[in-house]
């Protein structure tokens, strides 16, 4: 099961697919650099095409009716195991994941692959503690009883590929389902170690299979197939539309968790340090994190005040190689990635939009974008509408709690909402009438597994997390049998 190896950051990586249990090599490959020394070739990445796809699609659709039949206990019990491998793995999924998309080491360590682990430990757990909702009625005893649904396809994007592929993934097996992943082509490494795991945790050939390359290739060419039962999207809304036309066309269900642009609002009555040093959180990870607060809405009486605390919050981040322990804001992915977010700047400044700090590379080789914030001239500004995905955030005013909302609401994304406020009561109106898929109140980033999770408008389509994420890869069926039917 060896496959074609390259050495990365000390750590013997396969270069190629894991399709029925075995590394398959493609003759075609795509080159894989590092944003933190972009000189450097990690690796030549197999190029699958529609063969692979074909391969990949035939070994889930062959395992899909054994795995299917297993009790859920038993499937759990290989999830639990690839949970532990993944928490015995840790440093080298670490340093490859570090290397291949620039997110801090430090955090990569202690808490982003063991979220992977918890991924699959939720919900191994959630699916064999499921209670089918029985009643009833009409003279029968009715139940609600799960179906796993079939070979599900699941596509993620560049930014934290290990945590969001594990947290896909990990629900469709729980639910009986035959899994082929395809991560994406800028950071396609943590997931290749991933299937060392699978491979180790003796998983069924077909049951859990890799496939690498380029999405308009052979991810088209997997949505595209009518044997696929359910397709798992995270990524832009332009590929989610695309993925959207494929799935149609098969009737496959698909869920598509897309981009964000969330407002990130401040009261007045909020603890003005706390806010000003959460928002500056926002420069993490370069800003390529959907769930973040881009647009910065704050009460006028104190925005002076929470600008300057802004303004000293931001200047105490450190960019860096995200090897040091002392850096805080990573390079960006890719200089395609790079050149896209200062084109948003670049075209702000045409606008007349205020650069209020930042708004240029850091003045040296490499893929740094400074710390952005710009005031818009309107609200309807492309910097405020769409989503940039870098450190760049914006700056606005509002009077009232209503402006504060309708702003809020005036984007066609929905994904994330961060309000800080002192009152109570306030927050809760807030939440009634913010539209997002989640609102968080003086904190940011904390998830319960069990929570559902998505957008709504352009962030968005269905649910994740917990029960939800098991109903959408299951197939619901009603059960019903009449109430004098005799034993025997
Ligand atoms: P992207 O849409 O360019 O690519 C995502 C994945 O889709 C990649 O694996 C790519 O190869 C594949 N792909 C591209 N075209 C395809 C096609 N025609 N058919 C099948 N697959 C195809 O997104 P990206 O640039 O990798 O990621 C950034 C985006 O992801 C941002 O918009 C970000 O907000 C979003 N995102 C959303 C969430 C969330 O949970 N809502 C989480 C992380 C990232």
């Amino acid at each position: 099961m060896n496959g074609r190896r390259v050495d990365v950051a000390g750590v013997a990586v396969a270069t190629g697919h894991y399709i029925n249990g075995t590394r398959v090599d493609s003759a075609r490959t795509f080159e894989d650099r590092s944003p933190l020394d972009w000189t450097l070739k990690l690796a030549d990445v197999s190029r699958g095409d529609g063969t692979d796809a074909d391969a990949a699609v035939r070994a889930a659709a062959a395992a899909f009716p054994a795995w299917a039949a297993k009790s859920a206990a038993e499937r759990a019990a290989y999830l639990h195991r690839l949970a532990d491998l993944i928490d015995e793995n840790v440093e080298p999924l670490a340093r490859v994941e570090c290397e291949d998309m620039a997110m801090l080491l430090e955090s990569l360590r202690l808490r982003v692959i063991s979220r992977g682990a918890r991924n699959f430990r939720a919900y191994a757990d959630l699916a064999t503690n499921y209670a089918s909702r029985r009643w009833d009625s009409n003279g029968t005893h009715n139940a609600v009883l799960r179906m796993p649904a079939g070979p599900t396809v699941v596509i993620t994007p560049w930014n934290a590929p290990f945590m969001l592929s594990t947290w896909k993934c990990a629900p469709a097996l729980a639910a009986g389902n035959t899994v082929i992943l395809k991560p994406a082509e800028w950071s396609p490494l943590s997931c290749s170690l991933l299937m060392d795991l699978v491979d180790q945790a003796q998983f069924p050939p077909g049951v859990f299979n890799l496939v690498q390359g380029i999405g308009e290739e052979v991810g088209a060419a997997l949505v595209s197939d009518h044997r696929v039962r359910r397709i798992s999207f995270t990524g832009s809304p332009e590929t989610g539309r695309a993925i959207g036309v494929a799935a149609a066309r098969n009737l496959t269900p698909f869920t598509a968790e897309l981009g964000g642009k969330g407002p990130f609002v401040v009261f007045a009555d909020a603890d003005l340090e706390a806010a000003a040093t959460k928002a500056a959180v926002m420069f993490d990870d370069a800003g390529q994190v959907c769930l973040a607060g881009t647009r910065l809405l704050v009460e006028s009486s104190v925005a002076d005040d929470f600008l300057e605390r802004l303004r000293a919050a931001s200047a105490a981040h450190v960019l860096g190689d995200s090897r040091d322990p002392a850096t805080t804001v990573s390079p960006l992915i890719h200089p395609e990635h790079l050149a896209r977010v200062e084109g948003f700047v670049e075209r702000a400044r045409a606008h007349g939009d205020r650069v209020i700090f930042g708004g240029a590379r850091l003045d040296h080789e490499g893929l740094w974008y400074l710390p952005t914030l710009i005031e818009p001239h309107s609200n309807d500004a492309e910097i405020v509408q769409h989503e940039v995905f870098g450190p760049v955030l914006t700056f606005q005013t509002f009077e009232t709690e209503d402006e504060a909302i309708a702003l809020a609401n005036s984007t066609p994304y929905g994904l994330s909402a961060i309000v800080y406020t002192g009152a109570q009561s306030r927050a809760d109106r807030l939440g009634e009438r913010l539209r997002a898929g989640t609102i968080w109140v003086n904190t940011f980033l904390v998830r319960d597994l069990t929570a559902p999770f998505g957008g709504t408008g352009i962030s968005g389509i269905g649910r994740e997390g917990g029960d939800y994420a098991l109903d959408f890869y299951s197939d619901l069926k009603m059960y019903q049998v009449k109430e004098d039917t005799t034993h025997g």
